[in-house]
Parts: C-alpha cells; sequence; structure tokens
C-alpha cells in the first residue's frame, strides 16, 4: 500500500449539525468515483434513513461482536450509541486504490490518525455555535436532551478542530465543496 493510495482516505469531522451529510452528498453526486463508507451505529433510524445505505443499524450485542471478532477499523461511543466503520470495504477500497471517504466523529478520527497517518483528515466548522445550535433544533428529530448532548460534544470536538490537516467552515454551501474539492484532488 503506498503512501499515495492512503492519500485517498478521506476522514471528514465535525460536530453534529455542521451539515457533514449534505458536504458529502453533494461531493458524491459531483464525483461518483468517490465511496462513502457506510459505518454501523446502535442508534435507533431517523425517519427516511434506510438500513444499508445511511448505516447499519445494529443491536448493541452485535455491535459489540462486532468489536470483539475486529471487524471495525475504529468505533466510538457518541451521545450514549456506538458507531463504528466497517473494516474490509475500507481496506478494499484502498487496496483497488479508490477514493474511500469516512464521515465519523473526533475520537474515531483520532483512531484513523494512528492508524492510517497519511489520511487527510478534514474538520467541518460552523459560522458559529449560535447557528449550530439551530441547525440542529432544525433538524427536529432529536429530543432535548440529545440537543443538549450533541451541542455540549459539538465544543469539544470544535476545540480539537486544529488536530486536523485542513479546517473548512461551512458557511456558504458552494464554498465548502470547492474548499473540500481542492482538499481531496491536490496531491
Ligand atoms: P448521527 O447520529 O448524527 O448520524 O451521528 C453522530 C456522530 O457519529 C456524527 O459525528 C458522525 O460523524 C459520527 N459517526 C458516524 N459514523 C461513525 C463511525 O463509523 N465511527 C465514528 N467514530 N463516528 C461515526
Amino acid at each position: 500500500m503506498s503512501a499515495n493510495q492512503l492519500g485517498k482516505l478521506i476522514v471528514i469531522t465535525g460536530p453534529s449539525g455542521v451539515g457533514k451529510g449534505t458536504l458529502v452528498n453533494l461531493l458524491l453526486q459531483a464525483h461518483p468515483h468517490l465511496k462513502l463508507s457506510i459505518s454501523a451505529t446502535t442508534r435507533q433510524p431517523r425517519p427516511g434513513e434506510v438500513a444499508g445505505v445511511n448505516y447499519f443499524f445494529l443491536s448493541k450485542k452485535d455491535f459489540e461482536a462486532a468489536i470483539l471478532n475486529r471487524e471495525l477499523l475504529e468505533w466510538a461511543e457518541y451521545a450514549g450509541n456506538y458507531y463504528g466503520t466497517p473494516k474490509a470495504p475500507v481496506i478494499e477500497q484502498i487496496n483497488s486504490g479508490n477514493y474511500i471517504i469516512l464521515e465519523i466523529e473526533l475520537e474515531g478520527a483520532r483512531s484513523i490518525a494512528n492508524i492510517f497517518p497519511e489520511a487527510k483528515r478534514v474538520f467541518i466548522l460552523p459560522p458559529s455555535i449560535d447557528e449550530l445550535e439551530a441547525r440542529i433544533r432544525d433538524r427536529g428529530t432529536n429530543s432535548e436532551e440529545s440537543i443538549a448532548k450533541r451541542l455540549s460534544i459539538a465544543k469539544k470536538e470544535i476545540a480539537a478542530s486544529n488536530e486536523f490537516d485542513f479546517q473548512i467552515v461551512n458557511d456558504d454551501l458552494d464554498n465548502a465543496i470547492a474548499q473540500l474539492e481542492t482538499v481531496i484532488f491536490k496531491d
């Protein structure tokens, strides 16, 4: 595996509500040769989410079995649930020389930095904390308790944003996409 191939492993991290999902979806539409890793999680599906497309929704027992069987490249606990990256598809993409994007939280991004130091790690920042809270509330699918948890985690994540190779503020969508494209496709 060459460093060049590992440069095609892209980690995108940023607080809940920052718009990572929208950014990544637009990116995938514009560049179909980019692949997104589908994570496993123990959280409940949101309305409209499809198993095997948005996430693999697992029971706690099955997730813990996947950890024990070393099927996950990294995993973390976030707001009371497990999230993890299935290992095999990522390794397959890297070995084929394809781009693969991981959209994961801070602890997972730190793990990937240890396993694959050559991966490009990008942190997406909100224009402000107030704007972030408004976006989390607009989503309308999180309870007050979950909103509070997500905001408190967001503040810790933002404080660690300088650990990442690149920081992009998601203020204007087109501008943020253009910056992401530069990061991904430049050598
Ligand atoms: P959500 O519940 O909003 O879909 O995701 C919550 C957080 O978990 C987000 O920050 C998201 O990036 C992160 N996440 C999603 N999949 C994974 C994963 O496979 N590993 C890790 N470490 N975090 C993940």
